[in-house]
């Protein structure tokens, strides 16, 4: 190919979309393209040097990123002698968007007003297209280190749809980015706002980051550097403050907010270690997505490897953000190697148990941050008890929960707090699962509870169901579902109620008469002394499948067996004492299914024939 040919390309929708957002939706944080410039240019020397562990002709001397300004140019030049990017590798990173999740990012902004799209965008961090905010045109000059200087390649954009690529020759390797600022952006040629910018963002960068400066006196040039350059983990914990950790937690996630906590470890002995994980405030807008990239930095020995390596966290502790630097690791891992080793494991179960650690000690020693913490990620936490039986006790202390006494949807009582109120006699942790908090705390089978004051925690999370599943017992007590068939119960029942004594003839009848209706439907019918308000209610078999877990079986598609519960009535109630006088069969026939039929409604919180019960409804009140 002619060197000097220039060849027009179309950007890729999505990038044209980008863009789009990026020039027109007026954006409050513009600065920010300097710190994914920066950003990219350290990569590239981390990526440089990761190379050259394997490869002899790549050379990594004195890696670092120089800015320069030139005020007669109106230009703002940032340079950096990283890896460098050959023409094929620049179509790909500077013509399309590689990230899987923007798609679903671009539809996520869509109907967001402009201060939130410029929120989201920021955390997203849109990379490289974000010079478009503040450049007419973006010039890159690059080449890939180890090329020979005639392979150099010139990328250049007006941001408007299309690019070109010229061959050049470059003599140094890396990437030497120019932007033509907009007329309204010039306050960007002032070198003590560039500082700033560097040292708000970009501090943490372990590459030197040099300014040029101009010496008046001996009317010379010299570089300056901005930076520490030091990697911040790697530093004593004593000598490093509140506000550094928050900045580096900003700077590694693109987050705006502060941590609501962290802990920071060196660890020695067999598998040494340094680790900094977080806890953010506010949960990543992708957190629910299934693609959604967490994980935490690794590093080895100091070297950077990868981004979110998904091998050293759990999924329900997947909102945690920070980095892992061992020193045991081989360089060369790769995620397969990551997947399959034997120090991955070890240092997941270390790196687990530290955050939950950190987070019994923020419920412990702030009540206030641990609850936003709960609002925000107890959803995620929920996970755990299926995820990992292993720390199944630690994760349960994490755990919050709306309760019947508490008399508030909010979730912030803890089992262990649950225990301790217990009252005398009482054995079990009881709790109801329902679709609503509404619905829970409504719920009949409180009844007793009330009456007694035994409190009960009230779930109405969808996947709260599923965790109880295996959240057997608490500090030697046992989880019950109210909703289900409980003998333990019976010690709370009064004794000296009419129940047991008299069941006389008449409900004997009564209870025979009720089988012969609803015999088939149900389980088993019996008296209850459990209900005050409601006239019958229904059950689950101890060993059966509760009524919430089939409703998630079915949600899901899978096949549920049909349910049948356990009838109970409540002969105190006066609609029972009216119903057990009627004579008519026909009339009684009816009440006995309506009453099923609003047993059943109260449990399952719909019906197999609505206009059916409708209809008996009816059909009885022009009766009475
Ligand atoms: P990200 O950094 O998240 O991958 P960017 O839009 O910032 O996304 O950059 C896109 C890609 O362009 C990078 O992944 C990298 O491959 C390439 N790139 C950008 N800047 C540089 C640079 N200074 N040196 C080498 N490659 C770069
Ligand atoms: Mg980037």
């Amino acid at each position: 190919m002619n060197t000097q040919q220039k060849e027009t390309y179309n950007f890729q929708s999505e990038v044209k979309q980008l863009l789009h957002l990026m020039i027109h939706s007026l954006y409050s944080n513009k600065e920010i393209f300097l710190r994914e410039l920066i950003s990219n240019a350290s990569d590239a020397i981390d990526k440089l040097r990761f190379e050259s562990i394997s490869s002899q002709n790549l050379k990594n001397k004195e890696p670092k990123i120089q800015i320069s300004i030139n005020k007669s140019q109106k230009t703002l030049i940032i340079n950096d002698n990283g890896i460098g990017m050959t023409r094929q590798d620049i179509i790909e990173n500077l013509g399309t968007i590689a990230k899987s999740g923007t798609k679903s990012f671009l539809k996520s902004l869509k109907n967001k007003k402009d201060n939130i799209k410029n929120e989201l965008i920021g955390e997203f961090g849109v990379g490289f297209y974000s010079s478009f905010i503040v450049s007419d045109k973006v010039l890159v000059r690059t080449k890939f280190a180890g090329n020979p200087s005639n392979n150099g390649i010139l990328w250049e954009s007006s941001g408007e749809g299309q690019y070109n690529i010229t061959n050049i020759t470059k003599k140094t390797q890396g990437t030497e980015i120019t932007l033509f600022l907009k007329k309204e952006e010039y306050e960007f040629l002032e070198t003590w706002k560039i500082k700033n910018i560097v040292n708000k963002y970009s501090d943490h960068i372990t590459v030197p980051v040099e300014i040029q400066m101009y010496d008046e006196k001996n009317k010379i040039y010299f570089w300056e550097q901005i930076n520490k350059a030091q990697a911040l983990w790697t530093r004593n914990k004593s000598s490093i403050n509140e506000k550094e950790y928050q900045e580096f937690y900003k700077y590694l996630t693109n987050d705006q907010n502060n941590p609501i906590v962290w802990s920071h470890n060196h660890v020695e002995g067999t598998h040494e270690y340094t680790s900094l994980l977080y806890v953010p405030e506010k949960a990543a807008w992708d957190i629910w997505n299934r693609d959604n990239k967490h994980g935490l930095k690794l590093y080895v020995k100091r070297v950077y490897i990868m981004d979110n390596s998904q091998e050293f966290l759990p999924n329900y502790l997947r909102f945690i953000r920070g980095i892992i630097d061992s020193n045991s690791l081989p360089l060369n891992v790769s995620r397969e190697i990551l997947q399959n080793n034997s120090i991955t494991q070890n240092l997941k179960k270390a790196l687990v148990k530290k955050s939950l650690k950190m987070l019994e000690k923020l419920s412990q020693n702030d009540n206030k941050k641990y609850q936003s913490f709960w609002n925000q990620f107890g959803l995620v936490l929920k996970e755990g008890p299926a995820e990992d039986s292993e720390n199944l006790n630690l994760i349960a202390q994490l755990l919050r929960f709306s309760s019947m006494r508490n008399n508030n949807s909010e979730q912030n009582v803890s089992l262990k707090q649950y225990v301790s109120d217990m009252i005398e006699q009482q054995e079990k942790i009881y709790y109801i699962t329902a679709d609503s908090y509404m619905s829970a705390k409504n719920s009949p089978h409180l009844e007793l509870f009330k009456k007694k004051n035994i409190d009960v925690l009230l779930l109405s999370d969808r996947i709260d169901e599923w965790m109880m599943n295996y959240l057997i017992e608490f500090e030697g007590k046992k989880f019950q579902s109210i909703s289900k068939e409980d003998s333990s119960l019976n010690k709370f029942i009064d004794e000296k109620s009419t129940y047991q004594k008299e069941t006389s003839q008449e409900i004997n009848e009564f209870l025979k008469k009720v089988k012969q209706v609803i015999g088939n439907k149900v389980k088993s019918i019996r008296l209850t002394n459990r209900l005050s308000e409601t006239p019958c209610i229904v059950l689950s078999d101890s060993n059966e499948m509760s009524t919430q877990m089939a409703k998630l079986f079915t949600a899901a598609g899978q096949p549920v067996p049909e349910l049948k519960y356990i009838f109970e009535i409540n002969q105190e109630h006066e609609l029972i004492k009216k119903i057990c006088k009627i004579t008519d069969n026909k009339i009684f026939e009816e009440w006995i299914k309506l009453l099923l039929d609003q047993a059943l409604f109260a449990e399952k919180g719909n019906l197999d024939n609505p206009h059916k019960f409708i209809a008996r409804m009816n059909k009885l009140f022009i009766q009475v």
